[in-house]
């Protein structure tokens, strides 16, 4: 039995002010949600506010990106190891905005990943395929491609250590969620990939979050199918009732 993961990826939202208030009013709404785990990833400069809110809880703090190099002239990055000393338990690697806005390659995530892990990190790595990819009929081919050419590159123990986000770009921020049939196709292929890339036992194991317009009134559905081990949600985890009623809908 996989153990459900609902994750909240703030972006560029949230000051530290609006972090602790958000904690404040989040964390009484999930004290009982043991049935899964909870991980919530601000902005760098709120991190530590949300690692303080939430030190006597469940919840568990990710950054939303990091760089492969332990340190050095990287203007701009954050290494593993600063993001583990911070409080962060994951690292969410590879989002759909950090491929198409910042040029990230299947290369840079597989660098990304080994790094985080070496530094005692969970990436959250994400790969899905855009609309038009969709249409041409290329999904599977994207989201192979996605996998193997980036956690593809880790070892078999490495790749045990990983969650993955099944994140369709069409579906992200545009309130056009994909059915609970279209994500555990997608799923079950990815599942697929990985006991032809690495084993069945690994395959069974690795939980998959989806993630594109989860809200409180799909949520049910969407954990209905078996294939979906959790959710990667953006705008409905910025509002704590919103995100809590998102975790009941994991139960
Ligand atoms: C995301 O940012 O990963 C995401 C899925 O966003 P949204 O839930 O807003 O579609």
């Amino acid at each position: 039995m996989r153990r459900r993961v609902i994750a909240g990826n703030w972006k560029m939202y949230k000051t530290i002010a609006d972090t602790r208030a958000f904690f404040a009013a989040f964390s009484p709404m999930v004290a009982d949600a043991n049935y899964c785990d909870i991980v919530v990833a601000p902005p760098f400069p709120s991190i530590a506010a949300a690692v303080e809110s939430t030190r006597n809880t469940k919840i568990s703090i990710a950054g939303q990106n990091v760089y492969w190099e332990k340190e050095g002239a990287f203007t701009g990055e954050v290494s593993p190891a600063m993001l583990k000393q911070a409080g962060c338990r994951y690292v969410i690697i590879g989002h759909s905005e950090r491929r198409q806005i910042f040029g990230e390659t299947d290369e840079m995530v597989a660098k990304k990943t080994k790094a985080a892990l070496a530094a005692g990190l969970t990436p959250i790595v994400c790969v899905g395929e855009t609309l038009a990819e969709r249409e041409a009929g290329h999904t599977e081919r994207v989201c192979e491609a996605q996998l193997s050419n980036g956690p593809g590159a880790l070892t078999a123990e490495e790749f045990s250590r990983i969650l993955m986000a099944y994140e369709p770009v069409w579906a992200i921020g545009t309130g056009r969620t994909a059915t609970p049939e279209i994500a555990a196709a997608s799923h079950r292929y990815l599942r697929q990939c990985v006991a032809r890339r690495f084993s069945p036992e690994l395959a069974a194991t690795l939980r998959i979050l989806y993630g594109g317009s989860v809200k409180p009134d799909n949520i049910q559905g969407l954990m209905a199918q078996e294939e979906l081990d959790g959710a990667l949600v953006g705008g409905a985890s910025l509002d704590a009732k919103s995100f809590a009623s998102i975790v009941s809908g994991a139960m």
